[in-house]
């Protein structure tokens, strides 16, 4: 068997051929040097949870209900965490049933099973640009044919959508959904206005979408804000996904959607082919964590610790980036979305800036059309505070540098690089 190609190729299923770890996957396996400042993983900041309390909780649980957590469950989850993640619904406004709800292995496994149960090869699916890296990886593992529709400060452009709606009908053509993740969006950082809200909802109505609303950011507003959900607005329209883990910990795999019954049915249905249901262990921990513990003044550690080091961030960015870069400025959530000046590659970057002990997630992993070669994510959720600082100065003196660069190769005939095939940097940077 010669092992420098795969020999397993010629029998893989279609959507599978195209799939492969890209170049920028295997940086990533060095960024996490200590040595390295890392804006690159979406990790939330677990050692600000009360770990005395959490082991309570798990001791508590194996000490009373051992032998009913180590069991099997039920495909669509327990009925007593499906009561209380409506109740965490509540706090945002959510309209929802308990009998709505399926639970997941996290929100990444809901829209994996959403994709799986819309998408056939080549179908349409509208996303915001930029969007998700595992909201592009469930589609694509799907062969869905991902459209991007542009963002600003206020989120998705919706009078874009409606052009690009119009235009799919001219051809005759309907998407089968449109993916958003309208608070505190991930990886660019802003959050869809109310208007906006409104006028989407409209658009559902008027073009017949189905929309599917992720929402894992939502209570982590650094005011303590809510928006207007879509599913409060168009909630027959709307599929809707929760997770805990921005709320309590990404460990407990612990997400929910909330679907149309129909729909909710065939959720069941796939997730039980996938793995029968999830797990009881974690859904106990997690009702226990509800129940039992304040968890509504974690969130707001979680909402001033991750408010502190965006401010260190932003205020940091300020000082250190050379003129022409811009960023978006978060009101909450995880990222601040970077675009550099003409000439600059993020990908091919990327090296560099690993040498120079920094790292960050470049644009083109966030398109599924291969744009954003002048972008960047910056996660400022992880690294403490004083590393924040650190991190923005070497970033800021290695784009000097390129700039530099830059002028002395290209004077001012400064070639477009922005376009190329997709990155795809993976679920390894824990979203
Ligand atoms: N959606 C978005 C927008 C995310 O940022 C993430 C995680 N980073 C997820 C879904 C999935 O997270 P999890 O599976 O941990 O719930």
């Amino acid at each position: 068997m010669r092992l420098d190609t795969d020999p397993y190729l010629e029998r893989y299923a279609a959507r599978v051929q195209g799939m492969s770890a890209s170049e920028i996957r295997a940086l990533f396996s060095v960024a996490s040097r200590p040595e390295i400042v890392s804006f690159a993983g979406g990790m939330p900041n677990t050692a600000s949870l009360d770990m005395e309390a959490v082991e309570a909780v798990a001791a508590a649980l194996v000490r009373e209900e051992g032998a009913l957590a180590l069991q099997y469950g039920g495909g669509q989850g327990r009925p007593e965490l499906r009561e209380l993640l409506v109740d965490i619904m509540r706090h945002e406004g959510v309209p929802a049933h308990a009998d709505d709800l399926v639970v997941t292995v996290g929100g990444q496994q809901a829209l994996e099973l959403i994709a799986k149960c819309f998408v056939d090869p080549g179908d349409i699916v509208i996303a915001e640009g930029p969007t998700y890296v595992g909201g592009i990886g469930a589609l694509s593992s799907h062969q869905a044919d991902v459209r991007h529709v542009p963002m600003d400060d206020d989120g998705m452009r919706v009078d874009l959508l409606e052009e690009m709606l119009a235009r799919l009908a001219g051809e005759g053509r309907r998407p089968k959904y449109v993916y958003t993740v309208p608070n505190h969006q991930n990886p660019a950082g802003v959050s869809l206005s109310v208007e906006r809200r409104h006028r989407l909802a409209e658009l559902a109505e008027v073009h017949d979408l189905l929309i599917l609303e992720d929402n894992p950011y939502g209570l982590l507003d650094f005011d303590g804000r809510t928006w207007p959900s879509l599913r409060e607005l168009v909630p027959e329209r709307v599929i809707y996904v929760g997770t805990m883990s921005k709320t309590f910990a990404p460990g407990v795999r612990t997400g929910w959607v909330a679907a149309p019954p129909p729909v909710r049915d065939k959720l069941v249905l796939l997730r039980e082919a996938a793995d029968l249901c999830p797990a009881n262990l974690t859904q106990m921990l997690v009702e226990r964590w509800l129940t039992t513990q304040p968890w509504q003044e974690q969130v707001k550690r979680f909402r001033s610790v991750y408010h502190e080091r965006a401010e260190v961030m932003l205020r940091a960015l300020e000082a250190e980036m050379p003129a022409g870069v811009e960023w978006t400025v978060p009101s909450g959530g995880f990222y601040v979305w970077l675009t550099v000046p003409a000439g600059i590659d993020t990908s091919d970057l990327l090296a560099k800036a690993i040498n120079h002990r920094v790292a960050y997630v470049p644009g083109r992993g966030f398109y599924g059309d291969g744009s954003g070669g002048d972008k960047m994510r910056l996660c400022f959720s992880y690294p403490p505070v004083e590393r924040i600082h650190e991190g923005i100065v070497r970033l800021g003196e290695l784009l000097h540098a390129e700039l530099e660069l830059v002028q002395a190769v290209y004077g001012d005939d400064i070639p477009d690089m922005r376009r190329r095939g997709p990155d795809e940097p993976g679920t390894q940077l824990g979203g």
